[in-house]
């Protein structure tokens, strides 16, 4: 079975990795830039994509990249403690949760491609620009810049191409550009005194304004620094002009300082953290709505094209490398390729839409957004405020709808296919 895949990002290249364990040797990955380059700031791997991981024999590569993030905390806009629980194995997974440079995980996951795919199976300048269903597969025409365009037929086309996603156009024609929801994200990565243990993320503010704060580098931290990964984030609304949706547009400090500069707390002081960051960037945030459909003949979807979704939750990254392994494990064991891919749609569209809804409803952050609604002005006692069982409510139904409550996530079978070597 040839398959090919449009798109050398995160969601692309677990694929490739994915379709590669589970029997399937024929991979070819399309990537539209010239090289694949280390772009991004930070993100979160959930303990759910991170069992993925660790059963493609990714495990010890993350571990050396990233921090096991033990601890997650939610805080008012001054700073006081609304929420704090364990994460990864410190809240009894049996995988970490990771907090990572986006490039340090797409170098990961290239690396571990071109070693066990061999050369010539990331095509770097090629960009699918159509395709169509032939008689013998999927027939695609490729870019490649100044070169004569690439003619091939594949027996499945996977769109892994993003937000942007040429392959979604042509699934669903008319669908125009994502929907922004009036929110601007300053985003940055920072050498800056630690903060708590090291390990955690947290969060303070409301959906109006707020900051998520994650350090991500264990070489930073077995020397007692931090390497912090930010994200500045404020409403504006739908009225004022939409950043462009280009991950590498430059935002300024002037404007993160601003609108943040109140949000120094005894514990982290978030204007000295953006400062120290050497680049600033501007980001919309965007999602689409669910698809009724992923499918059409042998071609799907896969990650951002197939479900953008705001970054709440940190599920972004992790929804791409499930769908991914999903994928293969159909392609894999069922004997016709349009059944198998009716059988990767079933279990993830679903999944995936689901998280779309919830973030849209702010998913686990909701208790910033009633604290905020119950004690503008602050309070002396979070009981007062929300109590322990609303709070833990919140969490675990997120958790549930995202599939990393612990105990379901532990009880589900593998999604290796048994027997390849
Ligand atoms: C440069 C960049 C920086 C990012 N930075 C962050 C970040 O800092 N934080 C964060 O949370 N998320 C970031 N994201 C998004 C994040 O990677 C995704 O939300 C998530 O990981 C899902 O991955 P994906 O593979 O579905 O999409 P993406 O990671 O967006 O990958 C899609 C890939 O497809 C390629 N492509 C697009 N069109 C075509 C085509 N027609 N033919 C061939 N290839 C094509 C793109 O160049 C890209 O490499 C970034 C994405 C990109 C592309």
């Amino acid at each position: 079975m040839r398959c090919a895949i449009a798109g050398g990002g995160i969601g692309g290249l677990a694929t490739a990795l994915s379709l590669h364990a589970a029997g399937l040797r024929d991979v070819v990955v399309w990537e539209a830039t010239s090289e694949i380059r280390e772009l991004g700031v930070g993100i979160n791997l959930l303990p759910h994509a991170v069992r993925e991981l660790t059963e493609l024999g990714l495990d010890e590569a993350l571990a050396a990249r990233g921090i096991a993030t033990a601890q997650l905390s939610y805080h008012t806009k001054r700073g006081e403690r609304i929420w704090q629980e364990p994460r990864g194995r410190a809240a009894g997974y049996r995988w970490p949760q990771y907090s990572i440079h986006r490039g340090a995980l797409l170098r990961v996951l290239y690396e571990a491609v071109c070693e066990r795919l061999g050369p010539g199976r990331v095509l770097t300048g090629h960009r699918l620009a159509a395709f169509r269903d032939g008689s013998a597969g999927v027939d695609c025409r490729v870019e490649r810049g100044a070169e004569a365009a690439l003619e091939t037929t594949c027996d499945v086309l996977i769109g892994a191409d993003g937000v942007h996603s040429t392959v979604r156009a042509a699934l669903v024609p008319g669908e125009g550009p994502p929907r922004w929801n009036g929110v601007t994200m300053w985003r940055g990565v920072s050498e800056a005194a630690p903060f708590f243990d090291g390990q955690s993320m947290i969060l303070a503010g409301s959906f109006a304004r707020r900051i998520v704060v994650y350090p991500i580098s264990p070489t930073h931290r077995a020397r007692g620094a931090a390497l912090i990964n930010w994200v500045a984030e404020l409403r504006q609304g739908e009225a004022r002009a939409m950043p462009p949706q280009e991950w590498e547009h430059r935002g300024r400090l002037e404007e993160v300082l601003e609108h943040f500069g109140g949000f120094r707390f005894e514990w982290l002081d978030f204007p000295a953290v953006a400062r120290a960051a050497p680049a600033i960037f501007q980001y919309p945030m965007v999602d689409r709505d669910p698809l009724p459909r992923w499918r059409r003949g042998r071609t799907t979807l896969l990650g951002d094209a197939a479900h953008p979704m705001y970054p709440v939750g940190s599920n972004g990254a992790s929804q791409a490398i499930l769908d991914a392994r999903v994928l293969a494990m159909h392609l894999a064991t069922r004997g016709d390729v349009e059944a198998a891919l009716d059988a990767y749609v079933a279990d993830r569209r679903p999944a995936t839409a689901r998280i779309v809804e919830l973030n849209r409803q702010v998913g686990p952050e909701q208790c910033m957004e009633i604290v905020e609604a119950r004690a503008p002005h602050g309070f002396e006692r979070i009981e007062d405020v929300i109590s322990q069982t609303e709070l833990e409510a919140i969490a675990e139904r997120y958790k549930r709808a995202a599939g990393f409550d612990r105990d379901a996530l532990h009880a589900r079978p593998s999604y290796s296919v048994a027997g390849v070597t």
